[in-house]
């Protein structure tokens, strides 16, 4: 409800667009794969408690997280679903992780170790993945020794632990070359099978590796970017149709006309070639509608306007195609209902960056409005 916010700058995030993305992802998987919605950085920018509650009810198993704190945030807003945290808890929040059913990656003996004396023996055993790296380079373990060493570990204190999963996580899984991937597929596949048991989830894929690939589903995938419309591959065509979740509106706080020669905003940058109608509208890099935007297309009364000069802390300026009301709504992302459509991917070519960035990147002065 947009009445307890103040200010006309708004992120509108379309649930029933998530619920179908979930749900064709989810009917284009095989039955007994679960799927876990990656709702990690505020779900993407898109907003964690509301995209995971609509994820669930769509047909996701579980929820994937990078922090433990956000895992909390989810339990305390009463989702009772399977939470996993991707990235290394501290050890000394163990505790805390099995008090709340939140299950947690293990790759380290010493972590284990510590994670041990964290945990009450009144507390319910801690739910672990095995996360291994098969070569992404970022965290887990590396070879098939220290694997057994956890894997014992954990057997062995079966009253702290609980072996609930096994994962990896691919760098090249949107690339049209498969041989890295490959690589990576079958180091993963070496590792499960020396398991002594191969624990309930066994997962890799992440949206790329879920929707361009079929050799790496196992029982469970991640899937992040696809739930959010949002384009999984540069390379690869898509596989599924989606829609955008996610648009970025605004609407014009002041019109006037200049004249040729007049400048507009810092460094006085831009000159007007002939007399020109500007707009003022109220968002700026520290909404993060970053400076590197100047010169975007952006859609005003349905029409498309540019934006003109530095953008500013807190407001922007645009060249309009005539004269257009105060009040008059400008979409930055997504589109007016017809015509015209920003894509996120437009936004982030420009800002010579992936779609992942940009949702992430409009932060917190920006409410979210679901619809
Ligand atoms: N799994 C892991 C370990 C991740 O780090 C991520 C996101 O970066 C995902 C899954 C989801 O990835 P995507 O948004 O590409 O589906």
């Amino acid at each position: 409800d947009q009445t307890q916010y103040y200010r006309d700058t708004w992120a509108e995030i379309d649930l029933e667009a998530l619920r179908q993305n979930v749900k064709s992802i989810r009917d284009g998987l095989p039955r007994e794969t679960k799927m876990f919605a990656a709702v990690k950085a505020n779900a993407y920018g898109h907003g964690i408690v509301q995209i995971a509650k609509e994820a669930l009810q769509a047909g996701a198993h579980g929820l994937v997280v990078a922090l433990l704190d956000e895992a909390l945030v989810l339990r305390q807003s009463g989702v009772q679903a399977p939470i996993l945290v991707l990235g290394l808890i501290r050890s000394a929040d163990a505790g805390v992780a099995a008090r709340h059913d939140i299950s947690v990656p293990a790759f380290q003996m010493d972590w284990l170790k510590e994670a041990m004396e964290a945990i009450d023996p009144a507390d319910p055993p801690l739910k672990l993945h095995i996360k291994c790296d098969t070569g992404m380079g970022r965290i887990g373990l590396k070879s098939e020794a220290e694997l057994k060493d956890i894997e014992q570990f954990i057997y062995r204190h079966h009253d702290f632990f609980e072996l609930e999963g096994i994962f990896t996580h691919f760098s090249t899984a949107d690339q049209m070359s498969e041989v890295y991937y490959q690589r990576q597929l079958a180091l993963f596949k070496t590792f499960v099978s020396s398991l002594q048991q191969t624990p309930p989830y066994v997962h890799a894929a992440n949206s790329a590796g879920a929707l361009c690939h079929t050799d790496s589903l196992f029982n469970a995938v991640r899937v992040g970017i696809a739930i959010y419309g949002l384009s999984v591959s540069q390379e690869r065509p898509p596989s599924v149709k989606r829609k955008q979740v996610f648009s970025l509106h605004t609407k014009i706080v002041h019109v006037k006309k200049i004249n040729p020669g007049e400048s507009i905003s810092y460094g006085a940058g831009y000159k007007a070639k002939d007399e020109e109608w500007i707009a003022t509208i109220p968002v700026g890099y520290a909404d993060g509608w970053l400076r590197k935007l100047e010169g975007q297309r952006v859609i005003a009364g349905g029409r498309r306007a540019y934006i003109v000069g530095r953008i500013c802390m807190d407001q922007t300026m645009i060249k309009l195609p005539e004269y257009m009301p105060v009040g008059t709504k400008v979409t930055l992302i997504g589109g007016q209902g017809q015509g015209d459509f920003i894509p996120v991917e437009e936004i982030a070519g420009k800002l010579e960056t992936i779609n992942y960035e940009v949702t992430c990147t409009i932060n917190f002065r920006v409410p979210r409005i679901y619809k």
